[in-house]
């Protein structure tokens, strides 16, 4: 494989479908999965391993995984809420889990009904579960700080919470820890600011990671202010499926094309073949004709001349 930069983890299959109400046929996502891997897409969070009364529009995540396992070097990745989602996922064969953690605990206990320290006892459940696989079928798993930036119920959340969370999902056995700024609220100076804090508290290499929203238009911003402090992996969705109830115009995650090109036009090495990427919408807008698809670049196309002849300037 070709020497890579930065690495893109396409969520929309997750986040993006979590957040609509059309429901996607199998069939279509795994097309879309396949065409992306094939684009040179190196990660893709299929699913979520939640009940299906809850998310009805990620119920075959299992069959996702599988199918997603046939593709030659994608990293299969999927949510998991708890210790038995993660059963579940590591069932399936996942090459990667995340459990989100929420900073608001307020938040926590809406979404998954669960405290801090109850979300962290999952979690050294479930890496006594992964240390009980022999290492080659050993996922990676990373605890995912979600509203890290703030949330939509209490408002700004303190760094220092975020930093006790960081240390114990570290110390509960996790392998990395990931940022997500859930609510959009994120800005380049927080990011910035953020990531070196989490960066000193648990290690260098064990924040590479950001789950970023384009809620407010700075989704990108927050890209270029993240890759200053080092980060080297955004999760993006295509076509930024999944948009925001309160914002009408606003994508959901950061787009996977705006991104690539941004990246591209950096000179950095995302291996994702940006044409190829453009055509891929295509299965989005036929099998969800009623969601709206984001995205600048597949709106106004790619400049004359892209990729051969394209200035090409790494960011000073
Ligand atoms: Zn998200």
């Amino acid at each position: 494989m070709n020497r890579i930069d930065i690495e893109i983890s396409e969520v929309g299959p997750r986040d993006g479908l979590q957040s609509i109400k059309s429901i996607m046929p199998l069939d279509a996502k795994k097309a879309w999965i396949s065409a992306e891997a094939a684009c040179g897409v190196p990660e893709i969070e299929v699913g979520s391993f939640v009940p299906p009364r809850l998310l009805p529009q990620l119920a075959d995540t299992a069959e996702l995984v599988a199918h997603a396992r046939t593709i030659d070097g994608l990293v299969v990745a999927a949510l998991v809420p708890n210790f038995k989602g993660a059963e579940n996922a590591i069932k399936a064969g996942v090459h990667k889990v995340t459990i989100p953690l929420s900073a608001s605990e307020t938040h926590s206990m809406a979404n998954v009904n669960r405290t801090h320290n109850q979300m962290i006892d999952e979690v050294k459940k479930i890496v006594a579960l992964i240390r009980t696989l022999p290492p080659e079928r050993r996922p990676r798993f990373e605890g995912g700080i979600s509203t890290a930036f703030g949330c939509t119920l209490e408002g700004p959340v303190p760094e220092a919470k975020i930093l006790a969370l960081a240390s114990a999902l570290m110390e509960a056995g996790c392998d990395e820890v990931g940022l997500s700024d859930t609510t959009g609220y994120a800005t380049p100076g927080h990011i910035a600011r953020l990531v070196r804090a989490v960066k000193k508290e648990v290690g260098e290499d064990r924040l590479t990671g950001l789950h970023l929203h384009n809620t407010r238009g700075l989704g990108l911003a927050n890209v270029l202010a993240a890759l200053d402090q080092g980060i080297t992996t955004f999760d993006a969705s295509l076509g930024g499926l999944g948009g925001c109830p309160f914002a009408p115009g606003a994508s959901g995650n950061i787009v996977t094309e705006d991104l690539v090109f941004m990246l591209d036009a950096m000179g950095l090495k995302t291996g994702i073949n940006l044409e190829e990427l453009l055509k891929v919408r295509t299965i989005l807008a036929e099998a969800l004709p009623d969601e709206d698809l984001f995205g600048f670049v597949p709106e106004a196309g790619l400049p004359k001349g892209y990729p051969d002849g394209y200035v090409f300037q790494r960011h000073p």
